[in-house]
């Protein structure tokens, strides 16, 4: 048996909407290295879980702890440079750059501690940069798109830039909300041997993920939310024969 070490602790966190219970007395431990994937229904809470985790969205009560740090309370960009980087449900690039320029602007901002309006100015001189930002696109399929403008990518093609924007920042924690949202089953098959890759190298990653067969194909453990709440968490067997789960789906 080998130690658990857990990385990112949510501890009891609930969020309100106004009255509506988006989070209740939510509590994940997700252990280093490993894939945990959030599963559950539309509207279940996913993405209100994932904004908390990253500072988009204060909780109501409870707090989010990294690596032995209190995320609770700093903001986006703070909890970025702590290591955390994420890719939202819907993209969120630069249109009129290209997919190379996209790819290197998350390191610039990293290395400067914030976004430079004068950023482009000096990406030509930063060789060494732009080779791993290549290296990357090749390794997410997109080296024969790189001078291409970011706006004029399929959905499919966004979404792997924005994956290569997190790649370069050389995370210790990554967040994926539906990776393979819009993707054809080829693209999402060719996700899935990619963050099979990123996996071997030992990143921690949390994936919001809808599609069954990326969550078991991708899964070290499965946290079931519905209606705010963890109906079912487990290893990928486990869940996979939970009948509270299968009632969450069904709308049983
Ligand atoms: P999921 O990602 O699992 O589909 P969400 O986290 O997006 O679910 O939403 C959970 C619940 O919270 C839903 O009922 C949604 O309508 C509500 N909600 C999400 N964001 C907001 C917001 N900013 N203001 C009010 N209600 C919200
Ligand atoms: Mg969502």
């Amino acid at each position: 048996t080998t130690e658990r070490n857990v990385v990112l602790h949510v501890d009891d966190v609930s969020k309100n909407f106004g009255g509506l219970h988006a989070l209740s007395d939510i509590d994940l431990e997700v252990e280093q290295g490993k894939t945990h994937a959030i599963i559950g229904p539309n509207g279940a809470g996913k993405s209100t879980l994932l904004n908390v985790i990253i500072g988009r969205l204060a909780p109501t009560s409870g707090a989010v702890v990294f690596d032995g740090q209190v995320l609770t309370g700093k903001k986006p960009h703070q909890i970025n440079q702590l290591g955390v980087a994420r890719v939202f449900q819907t993209p969120e690039i630069f249109p009129d750059l290209t997919v190379l320029q996209n790819v290197m602007v998350p390191a610039f901002a990293k290395r400067d501690g914030a976004f430079r309006v004068n950023v482009l100015r000096s990406v030509d001189r930063e060789a060494a940069l732009r080779d791993e930002a290549e290296a990357i696109l090749e390794d997410v399929g997109l080296a024969d798109r790189r001078l291409s403008h970011a706006g004029a990518l399929s959905r499919g093609d966004k979404r792997r830039m924005e994956l290569a924007m997190c790649l370069i920042q050389h995370p210790r924690l990554l967040l994926l909300d539906e990776p393979t949202a819009g993707m054809s089953r080829h693209d999402t098959n060719t996700t899935i041997d990619l963050l099979q890759k990123i996996k071997a190298r030992g990143m921690t990653k949390v994936i919001i993920e809808h599609d069954m067969h990326v969550v078991f194909s991708l899964a070290d453990k499965i946290s079931v939310l519905s209606g705010g709440r963890i109906i079912a968490e487990g290893l990928p067997d486990e869940v996979r024969g939970n009948i509270k789960v299968q009632e969450a789906y069904l709308g049983g």
